[in-house]
């Protein structure tokens, strides 16, 4: 198989991903919603009870967000021809990779590197 043929692949794989991930994240708005509609009415320890809850599907939601993105953006460099490049290196990285990692931007060399400048600084949210 050749790298654009696998390329197709990646993009299907991806725009499944992303279509579940739209849609997990939709029931679990609707499911925040309810538990927040019912908040008002509970005793204190149910209410720390929802809560909790709350937090945990608001943080799903987060990372499901953030995935989101980070596939766009990935299907957004498969359009413009760049996908599948190292972003600092340029060289191609390896179809193994993409398929573990689909929506890597760099070479697991390049990718370590980075890792390494920022541990101990500020963590910067990659996009
Ligand atoms: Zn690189």
């Amino acid at each position: 198989m050749d790298r654009s043929a696998q390329f197709d692949e990646l993009r299907r794989m991806m725009t499944e991903r992303r279509r579940v991930l739209l849609q997990t994240r939709e029931s679990q708005q609707g499911e925040l919603r309810a538990l927040q509609s019912q908040d008002r009415s509970r005793e204190y320890e149910e209410g720390a009870q929802v809560k909790l809850a709350d937090d945990v599907l608001t943080t799903r939601s987060e990372t499901a967000r953030r995935e989101v993105l980070l596939i766009d953006a990935a299907l957004r460099r498969m359009d413009e021809g760049e996908y599948g490049e190292c972003m600092d290196c340029g060289q191609e990285i390896p179809i193994e990779r993409l398929r573990a990692l689909p929506f890597t931007f760099r070479c697991q060399e390049d990718e370590e590197e980075r890792e390494r400048t920022l541990r101990g600084n500020v963590p910067r949210p990659s996009l």
